[in-house]
């Protein structure tokens, strides 16, 4: 159930080499992608040497089967970009929303690029500068816009591929997994020196097309075979031969965002050997090994559709408790939480999902969920089950405590948003009304994913943020907030002061 936190956005992006229309790819692998952002989408194809574009607002449409023929006729070519996005960064208003859904473009001294991007940027401010130096007037509504001014104007400096994306890598901070086509039909990908946002390659069976996706899902429902997960710091081109790998920058820490696996990617994709919906089975196997006393003293598991449900089958699993299926989703009510008001959360919940109380009555109940962010909506849900007879309500949480904001694209931009930034588990529980709240440790979640610390960012858990803009906005933020200074709108209010 989560807190419906938004990510910034998912990629996808191919070329056919037998020159077929791409767009169905373009199309499908956003489709399949929307749960990485669902205000706005967008495609791009590339057609001898010229750029079609279609940008829209809100989730990717169903398409009429008479009207795909307009869309291919609209959006011709062999090679495109797509982009599905929560904004993070920019204005929210509706004007501002449909200039800054991305795919981008931009053309200086006759080159010309289109950027598809996932993350955030954080030294905005400084790129800003520069560019508003080469391009008079320069604003932008997503950070996709700074990516491709930038890119562009190393290229007018009359650096090649690799060495323009590797200025980009060395300066600009923040998480940044790309794919962008080139004026002359040139196509690639690119990531961060941290590997902050996932990005895979894949390749259909015949070898005629490639294709880039943040997420496997991207590549499964097109029928492509997954190749590999971009690596930090990694240029990949693609030629009729096949990927061309070049490792740009190498960094020792690597940083692939840990949320990732608790909440915001499709269970069914994978990132690297496991698909996340193991991992999360390992989650609650792990929450049962951590906490023997809370598992002995209940009767039954309830998870909250979809997000804990992988979890809660793992509990189950471990400790041969029931896992009570008494909560069900009501199928085609899909608002979202976030943008009703606080009074109303109750009855959306209530709308969304449908608990039985006759199942719990009486019951010592374990739940199990995602994360608590802000932490209302794991106190109604408490509420709710206690109101429905439950004896006791322990609530098991697969993402540790969340103690610090996300620079890198996720939704979490201030301390004082955060529950866990101001109290320990045990005021929490307090203050949701549990019997218990259980957090899984960071050990546990590190162990669970296959990956070593190393690996992953941990930032929101630990503080320890991997790039240095980041770590200095953070420590500035948190000394105000202990001040007691209001924290208002995003976070990069106090970005200029510290850049
Ligand atoms: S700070 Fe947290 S949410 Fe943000 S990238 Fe790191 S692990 Fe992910």
């Amino acid at each position: 159930m989560g807190e419906q936190l938004k990510i910034a956005c998912g990629v996808f992006g191919a070329i056919n080499f037998q020159k077929q229309p791409i767009f169905s790819y373009i199309y499908w692998g956003l489709r399949a992608q929307n749960h990485r952002g669902h205000q706005s989408h967008g495609f791009l194809t590339y057609n001898n040497g010229k750029i079609h574009v279609h940008r829209s607002l809100d989730l990717v449409p169903k398409l009429k089967t008479n009207a795909i023929q307009e869309w291919f006729g609209r959006l011709p070519g062999h090679i495109g970009i797509g982009n599905v996005r929560y904004t993070t960064s920019g204005k929210t208003d509706e004007a501002s929303l449909i200039k800054g859904t991305q795919p981008v473009t931009a053309s200086k001294n006759g080159l010309k690029l289109a950027v598809s991007f996932n993350g955030n940027i954080v030294n905005t401010f400084q790129l800003k500068k520069e560019i508003s130096k080469e391009f008079p007037g320069f604003s932008y509504e997503c950070d996709a816009d700074l990516i491709c001014h930038k890119l562009l104007i190393e290229f007018a400096k009359g650096k090649d591929l690799a060495s323009a994306v590797e200025t980009c890598m060395q300066e600009i901070q923040g998480a940044f997994s790309v794919a962008a086509i080139t004026k002359d039909g040139k196509f690639f990908a690119f990531k961060d020196p941290y590997g902050i946002r996932p990005l895979c390659a894949g390749h259909s069976k015949d070898h005629s097309t490639y294709a880039f996706s943040s997420e496997t899902v991207g590549l499964n429902i097109n029928e492509l075979e997954r190749d590999f997960e971009l690596e930090p710091g990694e240029l990949v081109t693609v030629s009729k031969d096949g990927f061309g790998r070049k490792k740009l920058v190498n960094r020792r820490k690597k940083a692939f965002c840990a949320f990732e696996f608790a909440y915001f990617a499709r269970p069914d994709s994978r990132f690297d050997e496991k698909y996340v919906y193991e991992i999360r089975e390992e989650f609650g196997r792990n929450l049962v090994r951590e906490n023997p006393d809370v598992v002995k003293d209940a009767d039954m598991i309830l998870s909250l559709p979809e997000t804990g449900d992988d979890s809660a089958l793992g509990v189950h699993e471990e400790s041969g408790l029931r896992w009570e299926r008494a909560s069900r989703r009501h199928r085609y009510v899909t608002e979202r939480a976030f943008i009703l008001l606080n009074r109303e959360r109750y009855s959306t919940i209530d709308k969304k999902i449908n608990i039985l109380a006759p199942k719990i009555r009486g019951k010592r109940v374990i739940v199990t969920d995602d994360s608590i962010v802000r932490g209302d909506t794991t106190k109604v849900i408490v509420e709710k089950l206690r109101k429905m007879g439950a004896k006791k309500v322990y609530v098991f949480i697969t993402f540790p405590r969340i103690i610090g904001p996300c620079f890198y694209g996720i939704d979490m931009a201030t301390y004082g948003q955060l529950i866990g930034s101001k109290h320990s588990p045990e005021e929490i529980t307090e203050i949701i009304g549990a019997d218990a709240v259980c957090y899984q440790s960071i050990e546990g979640l590190i162990k669970a994913t296959g990956f070593n610390r190393e690996q992953l960012c941990l930032a929101c858990l630990t503080g320890k943020y991997p790039t240095p803009l980041a770590q200095k906005i953070a420590d500035e933020m948190k000394k105000r907030f202990m001040k007691g200074y209001e924290e208002t709108g995003r976070l990069y209010g106090i970005a200029e002061a510290v850049e």
